[in-house]
Formats: structure tokens, C-alpha cells, sequence
């Protein structure tokens, strides 16, 4: 029997125009010297690998251009990052909807990673007209030692709810980083498809992933 749902945030419920943060950066660093076709082959290049791989502090990610740059410059671009995702950060639709729709049936977890050391998560979110319905949230790096994929944070938030894994779903948009720790400590799982590639089982919506979850829960046999 289906007793909660984690889900991810960024990109899951949530998305933003990442394209304005990459090219606002991008122009900086074009500003201080770097050639800017360079620049912005780099940053997408980066910005899926450090993505995938969980290096989440940006200050980190702005020395891998090929310039030289100061602790208060990074620091600099890494606000000019997070102040264009939070700006145009959205609800996506459905979102709401579903949450309100599961919220009298199950209990609600946010499971996110933190933005690094150089920025805080729950400062970014805390202004988000979503997180009332989640009975327990949990920014993993901040709440925890380790992020996702990590299977701590999971740990964490099973010991949280007092729930077997199995009774637990897990959704997100990024199979390496959301699903697969989920999944090797045992708690089913659902990719919302974005751009971090397959998995299965995955919906390539909200709406989908609310019929699916109704599926388990309505399912005689539970899971
Ligand atoms: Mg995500």
C-alpha cells in the first residue's frame, strides 16, 4: 500500500529559465575576457555534466572556464545564477492540483538538493506558495551530509515518516540523481521526463504521473 510520495523540485514541480541564468553568466565572464563561443559551448557542457554528477556550488562550476577569477567575482556570478532562476522560477501546471488531490491520501515529502555552499536553498524556496502541503521537507546537504543520489537522504527521510521503502514512491525528472539511489534502497520510483534522458517506468507529465500514482493506489495488490 502506497503510504507517501517524495518528490524533487526543480524541474519536477517546478521549472525556470535556465537559458537567461547560463547566458547572463556567460556574458560576465565574455565581460572579463573569455571568448564567447567558448563560453557557451563550456556552459552547456557543464551545466548537464555537473547536473548528472551532483556538483551543485556554482562557485565551483565557474572554474572550469578557461579565466582566471576571484572568490568575490565567482561569488558575484554565482548570485547572478541563482538571482535569474529564482526570478523566473514557476509552478508548473498541474502541480498544485496534484498536490492538493494527494495530500488527503497520502503523506507529502520535498526531497531537493541544496545549491551549495555558496548559496542557500531553503532562502530560494522559502517564498514558494507550495511547500504547505508537504508534511516533511528536506533540503538533502543542508538537512543531511550527502545529496542525491547519495542513499542517505532517502534514509533519512524513511526514518523521518517510519514507513517501509516499498511503500514509499519516489518522484523526479533526473534518473541518476533522483531515481536510482531511491531505487537501490528498495522505494519505487517515477521519472517525469526532462531533459536528463530515460528511465522506467517514467510519464511525460504531471497529469500522467497523477494517473499513475492513483494506479497505486487503488491497486488491490498495492506494490
Ligand atoms: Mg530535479
Amino acid at each position: 500500500m502506497l503510504k507517501a510520495v517524495i518528490f524533487d523540485l526543480d524541474g519536477t514541480l517546478t521549472d525556470c529559465d535556465l537559458g537567461m541564468a547560463k547566458r547572463r553568466v556567460c556574458d560576465q565572464l565574455v565581460a572579463c575576457g573569455a571568448g564567447h563561443e567558448e563560453t557557451v559551448r563550456r556552459m552547456e557542457e557543464i551545466h548537464y555534466r555537473f547536473n548528472v554528477e551532483g556538483v551543485y556550488d556554482r562557485n565551483q562550476w565557474w572554474e572550469e572556464f578557461d579565466i582566471d577569477l576571484t572568490s568575490s567575482q565567482k561569488q558575484h556570478l554565482t548570485d547572478l545564477y541563482w538571482d535569474s532562476v529564482t526570478s523566473t522560477t514557476f509552478i508548473k501546471p498541474y502541480a498544485e492540483s496534484l498536490l492538493a488531490s494527494l495530500k488527503s491520501q497520502v503523506k507529502l515529502v520535498l526531497l531537493t538538493d541544496y545549491d551549495g555552499e555558496s548559496h542557500s536553498k531553503k532562502r530560494r524556496i522559502n517564498s514558494l506558495p507550495l511547500l504547505h502541503y508537504f508534511d516533511l521537507i528536506v533540503v538533502a546537504g543542508e538537512d543531511t551530509e550527502q545529496c542525491k543520489p547519495s542513499p542517505e537522504p532517502y534514509s533519512f527521510v524513511l526514518k523521518k515518516l517510519n514507513f517501509p521503502p516499498a511503500t514509499v514512491l519516489m518522484v523526479g525528472d533526473k534518473p541518476q540523481v533522483d531515481l536510482e539511489g531511491a531505487r537501490a534502497l528498495g522505494l519505487p520510483t517515477l521519472l517525469v521526463e526532462g531533459e536528463y534522458g530515460q528511465y522506467n517506468p517514467h510519464v511525460s507529465s504531471l497529469e500522467e504521473a497523477h494517473q499513475y500514482i492513483e494506479t497505486l493506489l487503488t491497486s488491490p495488490c498495492g506494490l
